[in-house]
């Protein structure tokens, strides 16, 4: 295990030993699980399900736009989409817990497919069983799960459901995953907390103080750990077109290994070099989720390249880190200058198999966004180019205003 790695599983720990002690919970009413029953007979009529509560934010237009969406994925996948949304509060049968709420539906529906959550603050969740495809440690993305605004939970429903079902519709082959045993609430028959004496309160309050640290070292620790997770997915070719879950992977994992070979180097024109490709790759990393998608592509790709750059700094021991492929950053190392005339193409050096390109083959070489269109035809840092020059670090923290 890396070194990365290690350390947010002692995080982990150290945060989960903290907050073992929680309180027991409300006992729960015989019957608890009977809302686990009535959606799942709705599904049984309608794979799309909606609570009347949450009636309003799902007009005709959007409910049709949902089934285009299910019918899609389900063509896709050769399995039957389920899609429900119901409140999903703190005290619900199932505490909030998404996953069992999930589970719940599945086993009484007994139905293998994808199955997506929509709560009440327009949180997405769900699972897939029975579907011959491996999902990874999340199966919404963490990028998407909630609303981009609060105020207005529903607003990037349509867009957020689109992007996840796209996802999951492009998870590799894998062996399915099968329903794992009856589902049951967790336990609510633990005895209550007895009543605080005057002396608990002392102790009770310094907890109170310590908990606030405490949660923010359990969010930091789980971010960690499912990017660790996330990481180890598998590799795959650097493409003239890359897809964004391609590019965040691929920018996760350049961070890792830019940190692992950090904190193993020692102090020299390299390592400053190196440091600062890591500062602009993590301050990138992060603006990325403000940024539209096109650009959050590129920003993600900035990451991977100022990972690889880093990398090749500290190997080198070089004083500035080396000029990528202004063609593709995601080739490599730039060898050779070149031009490409009439075109909004930033001049720069190219690596060694486009230095040798015909001018033709070479644009089509060009880096291109999601949307399709080449990287310089987006207005934004990139339209300068990643590669051409070195020192990409200076101006990434340049634009980034710091
Ligand atoms: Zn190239």
């Amino acid at each position: 295990m890396s070194a990365v790695g290690r350390r947010a599983l002692c995080l982990l720990v150290a945060a989960l030993t903290v907050l073992g002690a929680a309180p027991a919970s409300a006992e729960v009413p015989p019957g608890a699980t009977a809302r686990w029953d009535r959606i799942a007979a709705a599904l049984r009529e309608d794979p799309l399900f909606v609570d009347t509560d949450l009636t309003d934010a799902f007009d005709p237009v959007t409910r049709r736009e949902l089934r285009v969406e299910m019918d899609e994925l389900g063509t896709r996948l050769g399995a039957r989409v389920f899609v429900f949304a119901v409140p999903n509060t703190g005290d619900s049968e199932a505490n909030g817990r998404e996953e069992l709420l999930v589970d719940g539906v599945r086993e009484r529906l007994g139905e293998d497919g994808v199955y997506l959550l929509i709560d009440h603050d327009g949180r997405l969740a769900g699972d897939a069983y029975g579907v011959p495809r491996y999902f990874g440690y999340d199966f919404v993305d963490w990028e998407i799960r909630r609303p981009a605004d609060w105020a207005r939970p529903f607003a990037d429903l349509l867009i957020r459901v689109s992007r996840t079902f796209d996802e999951v519709a492009a998870a590799p082959s894998a062996e399915a995953k099968a329903p794992s045993g009856p589902v049951e609430l967790p336990s609510f028959t633990k005895e209550k907390s007895p009543p605080r004496e005057p002396a608990f309160w002392g102790p009770f309050s310094a907890g109170v103080l310590l908990l606030g640290p405490a949660l923010a070292l359990a969010v930091a620790a789980l971010w960690t750990v499912g990017r660790f997770y996330a990481l180890r997915r598998r590799e795959q070719p650097a493409p003239a077109r890359p897809s964004r879950r391609y590019l965040r992977a691929a920018s996760r994992r350049a961070l890792r290994d830019l940190a692992a070979a950090l904190a193993k180097a020692d102090d020299g024109p390299g390592a400053g070099a190196a440091l600062r490709a890591y500062d602009a790759a993590v301050l990138l990393a992060d603006e990325a989720l403000r940024e539209t998608e096109e650009n959050a592509a590129l920003d993600y790709v900035g990451v991977v390249v100022l990972g690889r750059q880093g990398l090749l700094a500290l190997a080198e021991d070089l004083p500035e880190a080396p000029a990528f492929c202004q063609a593709n950053p995601l080739h490599g190392r730039a060898v050779a200058a070149r031009t490409l005339r009439g075109d909004a193409y930033p001049a720069g050096r190219v690596c060694a198999s486009c230095a040798d390109l015909p001018a033709r083959k070479l644009k089509r070489s060009v880096l291109r966004v999601p949307d399709g269109r080449r990287y310089p035809l987006v207005p934004g840092r990139w339209q300068r180019g990643f590669g051409g020059r070195p020192d990409l670090a200076a101006r990434v923290l340049e634009s980034l205003g710091v």
